[in-house]
C-alpha cells in the first residue's frame, strides 16, 4: 500500500464513525462535545479575527503565503458553525484566547513531500478533503528548517486530538519523527513559535498527541517526543494532560 493509498484508507475509515484524529488516528469523536456546558451562541457568519494574534511575536507565514484554501464550511464532520444543537461545528472562540487555552500539543504530519509547501497542501487535502474537517486541523506547522506557518486560525478550535480539541493549541512539525530524526533548525523554529504560544496565550501545559491518544496514535514518534523535555524547559511548562480543562 503506499502513502497516499494509506491516508485515503484512513479518511475513508473516517466515514460514518465521525471524526478520527489528526495525524492516523482512527477514532470517533474528536471534539469535547460530550462534556456539558452552558453552550455560548454563535454567530453563524462568525469568521475568527486577525486581531487577536498579539504582535510582537515570531515571523509566520500566513495562510495565503502558502496558498491555504479557505476553510469548507460544508465539510461532512466539520459542517456549519458551534452552537448548541450543533457542537461539532467550526467554533470560533467568544473569549480571550488566554481563557481558552491551556495546554500546546505536539505533533508531526508522519509524512514529507518534495518540499514545505506541497507537504501542507497534502496536510490540508487529508484534512479539509478525505477526512472532511472544515480546514487543517492545526493551528501551526514547523517547516525542515524551522520556518513557522499559520495552520487553522488560532481563534478556532482545532481539529488535532481526538477528546480535547477544545482549548488545545496544535503544533505540527513536517516530518515522520517515527523514523528521521528532527532537524535542529526546525527543533529551534518550533521552541520560537512554543514560547511565544506559551507566554501569549498563558499555557500551563505541553503535551503529545499521544499522551492524549496513545491508544490511537504514536503521534509525534518517538524521535521528536524526545524533545519534549527540552520543550518543557524552554517553555516553563508542565509535560502532561493533567492541566487540561475546556474552557466554561
Ligand atoms: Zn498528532
Amino acid at each position: 500500500m503506499t502513502r497516499r493509498d494509506a491516508l485515503l484508507a484512513l479518511g475513508l475509515l473516517g466515514l460514518g464513525t465521525g471524526m478520527m484524529g489528526a495525524c492516523g488516528g482512527t477514532g470517533l469523536l474528536i471534539f469535547s462535545q460530550q462534556r456539558k456546558r452552558t453552550p455560548v451562541p454563535a454567530s453563524p457568519t462568525a469568521e475568527p479575527t486577525k486581531t487577536m494574534t498579539p504582535q510582537p511575536g515570531p515571523q509566520i507565514v500566513a495562510r495565503e503565503a502558502w496558498g491555504a484554501l479557505a476553510p469548507d464550511h460544508s465539510a461532512r464532520n466539520e459542517g456549519g458553525f458551534y452552537s448548541a444543537t450543533n457542537p461539532g461545528g467550526w467554533r470560533v472562540y467568544d473569549q480571550p484566547l488566554p481563557e481558552v487555552y491551556n495546554t500546546l500539543v505536539v505533533h508531526h504530519s508522519a509524512f514529507l513531500e518534495e518540499n514545505d509547501r506541497a507537504t501542507l497542501h497534502e496536510i490540508q487535502d487529508l484534512h479539509r478533503g478525505r477526512n472532511g474537517w472544515a480546514d487543517v486541523a492545526y493551528h501551526y506547522l514547523i517547516g525542515r528548517d524551522g520556518t513557522i506557518y499559520e495552520g487553522r486560525d488560532v481563534g478556532v478550535r482545532g481539529a488535532h486530538v481526538e477528546g480535547a480539541n477544545t482549548g488545545t493549541v496544535g503544533v505540527c512539525l513536517l516530518g515522520n519523527y517515527a523514523v528521521d530524526p528532527p532537524p535542529m533548525r526546525q527543533i529551534e523554529g518550533a521552541i520560537t513559535l512554543m514560547v511565544w504560544l506559551a507566554d501569549w496565550l498563558q499555557l500551563t501545559h505541553i503535551a503529545t498527541h499521544r499522551d492524549f491518544n496513545g491508544d490511537i496514535t504514536e503521534c509525534p514518534g518517538d524521535n521528536l517526543a524526545a524533545y519534549m523535555p527540552r520543550f518543557a524547559a524552554a517553555t516553563n511548562l508542565t509535560i502532561g494532560t493533567e492541566g487540561y480543562v475546556p474552557p466554561s
